[in-house]
């Protein structure tokens, strides 16, 4: 299957645009990011396989892939005095990039949605990777995965070091990575959770930075399948009512690739690029946790934080333009600010459960991740 990035193919015009901002780089003349494209995200949607809990409730199966690109919702209609949904179709169609379902591996859902990032990543542009959906319904199998299966994370950073390898310029590349999570609206570093709540600050830059993050070097793709595998064990998971073992945070894992030449003998930073991978907390609604207190106040940061995405997505995909995006309202999207705002490939995988238990969850997802296919965003080089 190939990626769904066509566009990353810059039209003649814009190409030519891009050697000319390099240009005048290199000159000095200008120090401001360039724009050289505009991109609509990456919108995949994956069913996950029907589970054994959901068999044995006697579930039947309402979502379907109809091709590489279509699937198929149906609204099985429980509940016959409902009329206002009676009138409805009971099915429902929606278009993404690309579909998966219980037959797509690891390795295919990581080939046509993440790996055409690397490229740019290497060459100092900014992308994001976002796991979308209701719990249980497969996100952290498809970013993390398990150590047969590995998700996104491990195939991601395997192909980059390879990448970087077969490079033929002069340039030093240095990868460095964090994990974190965003919990009630408060950042924990996964890789060394004992530091305590952290900070976001800009740099010198104005790029939003998580303050006095571990941040791990280069080592290979295993050790760090460890290092994730024993970072996500840290993670703030707590039994709620929908599911026993809830992710109720945000899990971010941050790559930074730094690309640097040797000017006079003196190695110098020439350009940054950075990958966020996003395991999203679970996108069910407040209400259905059925539980008071604590996990009620979970559930509203987490809607916070998915509230504020959402807004930022409308603002972003609004066609006319110039609608004021806001990062200010959750932790998330301020720290993705500089990439999902102007600059920055997106892709979004949104996470759906065949069964019919799970519609309402099943149809408020698709019609997020319907929205989030009109963001556009501009793509620049990071300096
Ligand atoms: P989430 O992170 O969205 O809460 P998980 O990734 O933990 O959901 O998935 C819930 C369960 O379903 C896990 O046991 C996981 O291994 C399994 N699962 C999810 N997606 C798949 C898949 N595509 N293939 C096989 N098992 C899956
Ligand atoms: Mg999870």
């Amino acid at each position: 299957m190939s990626s769904c990035f066509r566009e990353w193919e810059l039209p003649p015009q814009l190409r030519e645009w891009n050697t000319l901002s390099c240009g005048l780089i290199r000159g000095g003349e200008d120090r401001e990011q360039r724009i050289i494209g505009w991109f609509h995200p990456c919108v995949a949607l994956r069913i996950r396989p029907i589970s054994m809990a959901e068999l044995e409730e006697g579930a039947t199966l309402i979502a379907h892939k109809v091709d590489d690109q279509m699937v198929v919702l149906m609204d099985p209609m429980e509940d016959p005095d409902d009329v206002l949904r009676a009138n409805r179709s009971r099915e429902k169609s929606y278009m993404f990039d690309v579909a998966f379902d219980f037959t797509a591996t690891q390795e295919m859902v990581y080939r046509a949605t993440t790996k055409g990032l690397i490229e740019g990543v290497i060459s100092g542009y900014n992308a994001t990777v976002f796991a979308y959906g209701p719990t249980g319904c497969g996100k952290t199998y498809t970013m993390l995965g398990t150590d047969h299966e590995p998700g996104i994370y491990v195939r991601t950073l395997d192909d980059l070091f390879r990448a970087i390898e077969a490079t033929s310029d002069n340039m030093e590349y240095e990868v460095s990575m964090s994990y974190l999570e965003i919990y009630n609206e408060m950042i924990r570093d996964l890789l060394n959770p004992s530091l305590g709540y952290l900070d976001l600050r800009e740099d010198s830059k104005g790029v939003i930075q998580v303050a006095g993050i571990t941040e791990v070097s280069t080592i290979n793709a295993k050790e760090i399948m460890q290092l994730l595998m024993k970072g996500n064990k840290q993670r703030t998971q707590e039994p709620t009512a929908a599911n026993r073992a809830s992710s109720r945070s945000h899990a971010v894992l941050q790559v930074t690739v730094r690309q640097k030449s040797r000017v006079k003998n003196i190695m110098q930073e020439v350009r940054v690029g950075r990958l966020f991978m996003i395991d999203l907390a679970g996108s069910e609604r407040a209400s259905q946790t059925q539980n008071r207190g604590q996990r009620m106040k979970e559930g509203a940061h987490i809607n916070r934080s998915l509230l504020a995405l959402g807004n930022c997505i409308n603002a972003l995909s609004d066609r006319a333009g110039g609608k004021y995006v806001n990062y200010r309202d959750s932790k998330l999207t301020r720290l993705l600010k500089d990439s999902l705002g102007g600059n920055s490939r997106t892709v979004m995988i949104a996470h759906i459960s065949p069964a019919n238990s799970a519609f309402e969850e099943s149809r408020s997802t698709l019609t997020y991740a319907d929205r989030a296919k009109s963001i556009r965003t501009t793509v620049k080089r990071n300096l």
